[in-house]
């Protein structure tokens, strides 16, 4: 069955940074000939799971079943103390795939539990992560999973330990409900003064279940790939069916079971530990069902299931973040005044000092089109940091770039957190994406994010200047990844509410060929799209739309219908001006004579065409002033004779010609004989009469 309906897909499905990180520990390992086994299931993915088991991997429940000269991969979910022991008590080479975020809070949960303090972790007792942070904390520790048992633990903390712990912390599973544990933060506040209180949830998940519920929200029906067992496409699950049904699937073999019924809008995402082929299966199975053209959304399936990859980079940066210092050393500003430029160094002079200053042309700017020699000259102060002296040669090391980026690093990073678009120049274009700078600070903007579509070429980005908001942060390396995409959606949705505001029937408007179907070209218009029929693209007779325009031209329309509620646009292109009927009306008038051209014969008369999409018919009775049995025997197609035009309706598009008007009139006798075609009242007896006077003869 064939469903019409929209697909909006996740950009945060797929692959989190923790399982990248540790599906590449593995790939790794194999590819350097190792034989590797798992501690558990790698990843909470049937399909991936059978996929490295083809190639050799095995899973063990204990460190004790790890087969002889195989190396021990740890998981993300991470290990309890005890196992950890016991690797190392059997000395078995181990590589440790726990993603950072898990290691984190181990770290906290130790940390203040040798402060005496009772740790509370909000998550699945029974889950592998839950069970390793509780290792950590054993005998001062309770685990909820929702805020309901925030109360009894609260008492029972204080008839076991009466004042006997510091303080009460809470900790999360990295894969928490994010709104449960707002909920459980709320409860601890109420029952105890001065909680600490630490929100584990990983990013990912986090970004994962606010794009679930906004996308829930909009939608009539969601689709959530992922393993049964994995905690997080189940929270997945679990936020989304709150506003809509919702399909948890493990393959897209599943979607054969799912009645999408009349479901307008399906909304697509994905557990962190599913691959992106898996994503991919599904969508293009989806794809097929729905089997919209119009839907973008569904079109770009392959790049949102590419776009995992990034996303997984991304979060690798933040979560390295997590586990270093910023190391950023001081650096003390000083004042130079140009003094010389040579190809490779900047002279100045520092104010206040006497040795000489040299900026290396690699310190100037962070932009790799940054020219010293064609914006600087002699005599121009600029703003430096000291990066080294070297009082034997007399000379210091400084940096302009350094201390460029440390002050737009600021302004970035209050981009990041108010939303604020940025504006910045593209220097170069990678096969990922692209990078820009803005103000010295490299903000890379992947090549998903870079475009409003996938049909946008990215190379057309290099050297121009583009807005983007900052999506995400490396604090240590200073760098940003942005949107432009995300600008380009909002400037669209503003001009599209400005739109539908504003546009009434009749209005003019510019606008550009997105696409060509069969049946009609489809404009944007800035915001929003519409659709010229191919019936209203010419006067003429259109076979397809691509006769009159082609993708990327530039049209003048005007509306012809609009529909708010379905957000339908009807356009007309072609000008009324152009109707040849009215041309016709105005250059040929009744009356006039002309030479036509025959075009087509029938019984009951002769087309010739009169202009370009104007045809007029000769009837038999206006070809001669003789009797004739039928066109045929008078015209051929091509011949080109004189007519004059007898009458014109425009409305049904209908051209009388006539070629008897321009002839000699009959004789008189034979002017007598009943014309043909016309009806001439005849009795009986006359008839019967007229054939007696014929046998006599
Ligand atoms: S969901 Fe978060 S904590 Fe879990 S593996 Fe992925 S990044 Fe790490």
């Amino acid at each position: 069955m064939i469903y019409t309906a929209e697909i909006k897909v996740a950009k945060t499905a797929g692959f989190c940074f923790g399982v990248d990180r540790a599906v590449n520990k593995v790939n790794e390992l194999l590819e350097a000939g190792q034989k590797v086994c798992t501690l558990g299931p790698l990843i909470h993915n049937p399909q991936f799971i059978k996929s490295l088991t083809e190639k050799g991997v095995v899973v063990a429940e204990s460190p004790d079943d790890c087969p002889e000269g195989y190396t021990l991969v740890v998981r993300t979910h991470g290990i309890t103390k005890e196992t950890a022991d016991r690797i190392k008590e059997l000395s078995i080479s181990f590589v440790d795939a726990t993603c950072p975020y898990v290691s984190k809070i181990h770290k906290l949960a130790e940390k203040h539990y040798e402060k005496s303090a009772v740790i509370i972790v909000c998550g699945d007792s029974s889950h592998p992560e839950v069970k390793g942070i509780v290792s950590h904390c054993k005998d001062r520790s309770y685990v909820v999973s929702s805020e309901s048992q925030i109360e009894d633990v609260i008492s029972d903390i204080k008839k076991r330990f009466g004042e006997q712990f510091s303080d009460i912390v809470l900790l999360s599973q990295t894969t928490f409900s994010v709104e449960e544990f707002k909920k459980c933060v709320k409860k601890l506040k109420i029952l105890c003064t001065n909680p600490i209180i630490f929100d584990t949830i990983c990013s990912a998940t986090a970004e994962r279940q606010a794009e679930a519920v906004s996308l829930a929200k909009t939608c009539d029906m969601m689709v959530v790939i992922g393993g049964r067992n994995s905690s997080n496409t189940q929270k997945l699950k679990d936020a989304c069916e709150k506003y809509c049904p919702t399909y948890l699937v493990e393959s897209y073999e599943e979607l054969k079971n799912i009645d999408f019924g009349k479901a307008e809008c399906i909304g697509v995402t994905a557990g962190a530990s599913t691959p992106a082929c898996n994503i991919k299966e599904v969508l293009k199975y989806m794809s097929d069902m729905v089997n919209d053209r119009d839907n973008l959304e569904a079109l770009a399936a392959e790049e949102i299931a590419e776009n995992s990859d990034y996303i997984s980079e991304d979060e690798k940066l933040f979560a390295e973040a997590l586990e270093k210092m910023d190391n950023d050393n001081f650096n003390p500003k000083v004042i130079g005044t140009v003094q010389r430029i040579t190809p490779t160094e900047i002279h100045v002079d520092i104010e206040g000092r006497k040795q000489t200053g040299i900026v290396p042309v690699e310190e100037y700017s962070s932009d790799p089109n940054a020219d010293p020699s064609k914006e600087l000259k002699v005599g121009d102060q600029l703003e430096l940091i000291i990066m080294k002296t070297n009082d034997v040669e007399g000379t210091i090391m400084l940096s302009k770039r350094r201390l460029d980026a440390s002050k737009h690093w600021e302004a970035i990073v209050d981009a990041h957190k108010n939303g604020t678009v940025v504006t910045g120049k593209v220097v170069e274009v990678i096969s990922k994406g692209a990078v820009a700078f803005s103000k010295g600070i490299r903000v890379f903007i992947p090549a998903s994010l870079a475009t409003a579509s996938r049909k946008d070429r990215i190379e057309d980005l290099l050297d121009t200047e583009v807005e983007f908001i900052i999506i995400d942060i490396d604090k240590r390396r200073k760098r940003a990844v942005g949107s432009i995409k995300d600008v380009l959606r909002k400037k669209k949705a503003e001009a599209a509410e400005k739109f539908w505001a504003t546009a009434k029937v009749g209005d003019v408007l510019k606008g550009t060929v997105k696409s060509l179907t069969s049946f009609a070209a489809f404009v944007d218009l800035g915001g929003v799209d519409g659709m010229i029929h191919k019936s209203e693209l010419s006067w003429n007779r259109v076979g397809h739309p691509s006769e009159v325009v082609k993708e990327g031209d530039e049209v003048e329309v005007y509306i012809k219908a609009l529909d708010s509620e379905k957000k339908k646009i009807s356009l007309g292109y072609r000008k009324p001006e152009d109707n040849p009927w009215e041309i016709l009306k105005k250059q040929y008038p009744v009356g006039t004579v002309l030479d036509v051209t025959i075009t087509g014969l029938t019984t009951f008369g002769a087309f010739a065409q009169v202009m370009p999409g104007i045809e007029g018919l000769i009837h038999i009775s206006q070809i001669s002033n003789e009797r004739i049995a039928k066109p045929q025997d008078v015209l051929s197609i091509g011949d080109q004779v004189k007519v004059m035009v007898t009458g014109i309706d425009a409305e049904k598009k209908r051209l009388s010609l006539s070629m008897s008007a321009l002839l000699e009139p009959p004789a008189k006798e034979e002017a007598e004989e009943p014309e043909q075609d016309e009806p001439v009242a005849v009795s009986i007896d006359e008839l019967l009469a007229s054939a007696e006077n014929k046998e006599a003869e």
